[in-house]
């Protein structure tokens, strides 16, 4: 599933530029994620990178977009022709 930036987020920057998605986006007052965007990672890292950069512990999953790892692995593909 796409993962959820939660308001714990300070607006810090760390987690836009190792998401091999451009899936994530500056906005007031926290930064977002695009779920169309997002695959966990699938496809390009074996783990969330902007979990792993993220000094708030503020990046969750989405149960919202719930999604298999197929799923993530085709919209990876997609965004990745
Ligand atoms: S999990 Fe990966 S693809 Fe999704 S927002 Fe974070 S860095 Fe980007
Ligand atoms: S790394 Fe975490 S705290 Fe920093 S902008 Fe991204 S979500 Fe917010």
């Amino acid at each position: 599933m796409a993962l959820l930036i939660n308001n714990d987020c300070t607006a810090c920057d760390a987690c836009v530029e190792p998401c091999p998605n451009q899936a994530i986006s500056a906005a007031s007052p926290i930064y977002v994620i695009d779920p169309a965007k997002c695959t966990e990672c699938v496809g390009a890292h074996d783990d969330p990178q902007c979990i792993d950069v993220c000094p708030a512990d503020c990046i969750v999953p989405d149960p919202a977009h719930a999604e298999s790892k197929d799923d993530l692995m085709a919209k990876y593909h997609a965004l990745h022709p």
